[in-house]
């Protein structure tokens, strides 16, 4: 268990910034284009992004929620974005947790596929898309922890935080996770 907590970090800050080997965009399924995350990655690393955005479209027609596809990362110091389609909030009922969940296996699963061994997630679905931060939190720590603990392709997690509210969960979904293990 030691291992995969020393695989986890949580910092706060400006995801286009870090040179991980992938970096994931809380995307919409139409890949091409919005505001927040999304936005800042599109005009941080070029028209790239958007040219194989595009190109994905044309051959499957977007990206379903809870799935991920991946691109360049244009003038990123990442190599590759990985897109990942949040669920919007509509009170609990419409499987919004699993589809969170979904996304973060998904673009792990994809980051391994490409060879990544270093991944940066924003804080999925808890923006526009209002999923409430805390449960986000647990979502986000329980689906990464549970896929570090059956995998060992990935080194390392960073869950970038745009905002104090987000970072302060991430660390104590972490901190209960430390708690709570035996080692
Ligand atoms: P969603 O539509 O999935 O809710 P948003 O982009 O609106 O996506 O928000 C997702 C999270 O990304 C929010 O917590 C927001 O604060 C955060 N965010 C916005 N810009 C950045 C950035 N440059 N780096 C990291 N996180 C960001």
């Amino acid at each position: 268990m030691s291992s995969v907590q020393n695989k986890i970090e949580v910092v706060r800050g400006d995801i286009t910034k870090m040179a991980t080997d992938c970096i994931v965009n809380a995307a919409n399924s139409s890949l091409l284009g919005g505001g927040g995350v999304d936005g800042a990655i599109h005009r941080a690393g070029g028209p790239a992004i958007l040219e194989d955005c595009r190109k994905i479209v044309a051959k499957q027609g977007g990206c379903k929620v809870g799935e991920a596809v991946i691109t360049t990362a244009g003038n990123l110091p990442s190599k590759f974005v990985i897109h990942t389609v949040g669920p919007v909030w509509n009170g609990g009922q419409k499987n919004e947790k699993k589809n969170l969940a979904d996304c973060y296996r998904n673009s792990l699963e994809l980051a391994v596929d490409n060879l990544c061994k270093t991944i940066a997630f924003p804080n999925i679905s808890t923006g526009i898309y209002h999923f409430p931060k805390d449960q986000a939190a647990k979502i986000a720590v329980a689906s990464t922890t549970e896929f570090l603990s059956n995998s060992d392709k990935i080194d390392k997690v960073v869950f970038v935080c745009f905002d104090e509210d987000n970072f302060l969960l991430i660390k104590a979904e972490l901190n209960i996770l430390f708690l709570q293990s035996d080692w």
